[in-house]
């Protein structure tokens, strides 16, 4: 592959020559038996992945067109929006602007979702569908899964919606298991796909929700995906390059093995964490509750964190992001997700210390 800037953002991530060469093979109908025979092929692997008995879909779009799918096929009495960074806290807008009715449970960034208060608001009885972000990308916390499952398990008739986009096959998300009624990811993070693609599940109860909804419209209509499933089709063309590019991401996946896979990640965050408290940097996630796949680093050091960015660039063509959003320059982030390992992940350390 030609000489270039290597990706250490959490999202997009590194895309490996592999992936590129499946990214560019040759093209096929996707209405002929060619495509059916991969979507078939795949099927069986992305259901492991998901833990999921229910059909995986294939979306061109990025996360945020499921995302906003999601709501408009789900939500009909209200939505409760857990907040707790840039991702979470912009998907309660996204469903006021789809006309819901939306309220939010806001927790400063660097916190998690305590799973008490979701409990105390879904008490009210106003909501029907709640939205949760696992790993929130903008901060590095990852929020406690089994808790907050457990206190929706209490409320049958609440429906929970997950974006797994930076966690997904980084650690272990049970969807069946856990009662997910939607649960989605996007290709460019711990895929480490190209942008512009997604996948995700509906349950049976997503399903029924989505068959009372009116006005779902037709390019994201889960019904419509659902159909077209069962015959191995997707409701419009995909982008076809991205489902080779799965297929060959799948193959890496289930050789590796799945646990070993988690087992990098756990293996290359901790090198990270320990490089931040070497470094007399600060955690922005509080303990207990950060993500496997990404650091948010906190700059209590007070360095200027833009000239870091741009020195590891143009010295070691190593791109870091220097924060997201409000809290650019009081944090900066570490991606170890996708096909990162300890040897690529001990580099970038040592290339950061070189700088700093
Ligand atoms: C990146 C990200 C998204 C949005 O993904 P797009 O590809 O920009 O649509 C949503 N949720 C999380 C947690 C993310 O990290």
């Amino acid at each position: 592959m030609q000489p270039h800037d290597k990706l250490f953002t959490p999202g997009p991530v590194e895309v490996s020559p592999k992936t590129w060469v499946a990214f560019s093979r040759p093209m096929i109908s996707h209405r002929g038996d060619d495509f059916k025979n991969l979507y078939r092929a795949i099927h069986p692997g992305l259901q492991k992945l998901f833990n999921t008995k229910q059909p995986v879909f294939l979306s061109t779009s990025s996360a945020w067109g499921v995302m906003e799918a999601s709501i408009r096929n789900l939500v009909n009495r209200g939505v409760l929006n857990c907040m707790c960074g840039a991702f979470s806290d912009k998907w309660f807008d996204v469903a006021k602007r789809c006309g819901k009715n939306a309220e939010p449970l806001q927790i400063d960034w660097g916190k998690h979702i305590d799973h008490k208060a979701v409990d105390r608001h879904l008490a009210t009885g106003k909501f029907d569908t709640v939205t949760l972000v696992h790993n929130e990308t903008s901060t590095g916390v990852m929020n406690p899964l089994g808790e907050i499952c457990r206190v929706l398990a209490k409320h049958p008739d609440v429906a929970l919606i997950l974006d797994t986009v930076s966690s997904f096959s980084g650690v272990k998300i049970e969807m069946d298991a856990l009662g997910i009624d939607v649960m989605l990811t996007g290709a460019q993070k711990a895929l480490a796909l190209p942008p512009g693609f997604s996948l995700f599940s509906v349950s049976e109860k997503g399903f029924a929700r989505a068959e009372k909804i009116a006005n779902r419209g037709f390019y994201f209509d889960f019904l419509e995906f659902k159909k077209q499933q069962t015959e191995w089709m997707t409701p419009s063309t995909p982008s076809i390059a991205h489902i080779h590019a799965v297929q060959s991401k799948l193959d890496e996946i289930f050789t590796e093995g799945l646990e070993a896979r988690f087992d990098r990640h756990v293996r290359t965050n901790a090198l990270v964490h320990d490089w931040v408290r070497h470094s007399g940097f600060d955690f922005f996630a509080e303990e207990g509750y950060r993500s496997k796949t990404l650091t948010c680093v906190k700059n209590n050091r007070r360095i200027d964190v833009l000239k870091l960015a741009r020195d590891l660039r143009s010295k070691h063509r190593l791109v870091i992001d220097p924060g997201y959003g409000k809290i650019q320059g009081k944090t900066f982030r570490l991606s170890n997700m996708g096909d990162e390992t300890e040897e690529t992940i001990s580099h970038l350390l040592a290339c950061l210390d070189d700088v700093l």
